[in-house]
């Protein structure tokens, strides 16, 4: 089974893996509730008491996927934060400069490489040196991709939260209170 769902029991305790697909894993496509009232393996009850799901590393075709379908969800909230990954950066750059997804869905791309940027600048002092060094790398390397894109990042920046601009936009040559 490469993608589940946890359900546990609320009589017994047991655990139950139920199968998914990896578009219902990434998206959350599953119905809840029916999972949670599904009939435990070990007693048969049907009272779920939580469910836990795995995390789903985003691929080519998911990222696709998200970006032509504005129903298509990768978190309930905070979307951005969770495609602020050093992985993801080739994927998201390439998707914004093909702006084949829905313009929402790069404005969401767009405020993921802000963060990746502010992740990996703000408050250098809660790090060790070693880890300074790491994260400035990878500052180094997200910098120049805003930069390039500055244009695209001003016009994004209405729906961009104030803390994210004030740290990154003078990092890439735009100020906070850009229009
Ligand atoms: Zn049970």
């Amino acid at each position: 089974m490469d993608y589940w769902v946890i359900r546990i029991c609320r009589s017994c305790g047991s655990e139950d893996q139920i199968e998914l697909t990896k578009e219902e894993a990434a998206f959350h496509l599953y119905d809840r509730e029916s999972v949670e009232q599904k009939a435990c393996t070990a007693c048969g009850s049907t009272q779920g008491k939580s469910t836990n799901q795995q995390f789903v590393k985003l691929d080519q075709a998911l990222l696709d996927q998200w970006g032509m379908n504005a129903h298509l969800k990768i978190s309930d909230q905070d979307e951005h934060l969770t495609l602020a990954e050093v992985d993801y950066l080739p994927m998201i750059l390439d998707a914004i400069d093909h702006q084949q997804y829905q313009p929402a869905k790069i404005d969401t791309l767009l405020e993921a490489v802000c963060v990746l940027l502010y992740d990996h600048v703000v408050n250098p002092f809660e790090y060790s040196p070693e880890e300074n060094l790491r994260r400035s790398q990878i500052a180094d390397s997200v910098r120049p991709e805003l930069q390039k894109r500055k244009d695209l990042i001003r016009k994004a920046s209405l729906g961009m939260m104030d803390y994210l601009k004030e740290v990154v936009f003078p990092e890439i040559g735009l100020t906070k209170d850009e229009r």
